[in-house]
């Protein structure tokens, strides 16, 4: 098998291959302006082409598990290019209402941990599942620590009867019989991700499938204006066993974005009922004959589903028209700069 075969290169990018004297890569992890990549003759530490940079909306922009075109010099190179993603994971960037960040793409599997101690919160995980799922990633639940708690099976338990489509496994990153078992899950060139709050146990999940402690490479502690040291690097690594993890550290807030064209809030068990309501378009907040509300009334349909449902339906609402408000401000600003430009032309200064 090709080096970049092993990497997860699949049929899908093959048409998009140019051979004007370009390589292809994978980005493993960026720093500042270093993105370093696996080429087929090995490891490439690379910067973004200027027209790259010009031409580029920052989510546009290579993130660690795409496919990129790159001009090599040795072990140096420029990217000249990024090959179109099968999908990417993004989230609301910490901080804004209206803009999307992309954490990294092209992922088979996204795992969400949660740690059965303290972290265990059907809410968040809801907000996991909708915006992996409107990514277009398959989300496998992971509940970690189950050696804390007397009953870990009443917590697989409340994560099914949610009803989602997705494997949950109960796993305690410090049993080694129980790692071999969730190892067992990870497939040869499938690319993985691990998400969750810091605690939870991801490293120590990684670290057992590396069978070492990763060497954080290159990863600087960069101080954050809370003054507080975090690694903020993501990165690819590839497993003994041949599938390759992205690791996420870091990670404070996972905010839903809009989904794309139709979408709405995605959750199975109000997508049973919504046929029963009486109008097709009901948005179940306030239409008579809602079979969703009244399903909640008669304690059929768990609260906490409608109202993590609602939730879910205002986050995405709210990113969608202060986007809609961002791009038309956005709009007016370049047809100002145009006018004042056109101002200097016509009075010549
Ligand atoms: P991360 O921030 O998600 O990467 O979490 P870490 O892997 O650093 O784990 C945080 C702490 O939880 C460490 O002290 C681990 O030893 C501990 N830990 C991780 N997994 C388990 C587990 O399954 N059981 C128990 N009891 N402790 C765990
Ligand atoms: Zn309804």
């Amino acid at each position: 098998m090709s080096t970049l075969q092993s990497y997860g290169w699949t049929a899908h990018f093959m048409n998009h291959r140019s051979n004007e004297g370009l390589d292809t890569a994978r980005v493993l992890s960026i720093q500042g302006f270093k993105h370093h990549l696996i080429t087929e003759e090995g490891y490439v530490e690379a910067e973004l082409s200027g027209a790259l940079l010009n031409r580029c909306e920052l989510e546009d922009y290579p993130k660690v598990g795409d496919w990129v075109l790159v001009k090599r010099y040795d072990e140096e190179g420029i990217i000249i290019d990024t090959l179109p993603r099968i999908n990417e994971l993004s989230r609301k960037a910490p901080g804004s209402v209206s803009s999307r960040q992309v954490l990294a793409a092209n992922i088979d599997v996204a795992f969400i941990v949660q740690g059965l101690d303290r972290d265990f919160n059907l809410m968040r995980l809801q907000r996991y599942l909708q915006q992996i799922m409107q990514c277009h990633i398959q989300p496998v639940v992971i509940l970690n620590k189950a050696d804390l708690v007397p009953d870990p099976e009443t917590y697989r338990q409340q994560v099914a009867e949610l009803g989602y489509d997705c494997p949950v496994i109960l796993t305690s990153a410090l049993d080694e019989a129980q790692q071999k078992e969730w190892a067992g899950y990870l497939l040869p060139q499938h690319t993985y991700i691990l998400l969750g709050s810091s605690g939870v146990g991801k490293s120590t999940l990684l670290n057992s499938l590396l069978g070492h402690k990763l060497q954080e490479e290159g990863a600087t502690s960069v101080a954050n204006n809370k003054g507080r040291h975090t690694t903020t690097a993501r990165q690819l690594v590839l497993l003994p066993n041949g599938s390759m993890i992205i690791d996420v550290p870091g990670m404070r807030e996972f905010g839903v974005t809009a989904a794309e064209g139709n979408d709405a809030v995605v959750h199975p068990q109000i997508e049973a009922l919504a046929p029963l309501c009486r109008f097709s378009n009901c948005s179940h907040q306030h239409e008579p004959g809602c079979a969703v509300i009244k399903a909640v009334r008669n304690e059929t349909l768990p609260e906490l589903v409608y109202r993590s449902y609602l939730k879910l339906l205002r986050e995405q609402y709210h990113f969608q028209t202060s986007e809609a408000d961002r791009r038309r401000n956005e709009k007016q600003f370049a047809k100002i700069g145009k006018q004042v430009s056109k101002h200097r032309k016509d009075s010549k200064y």
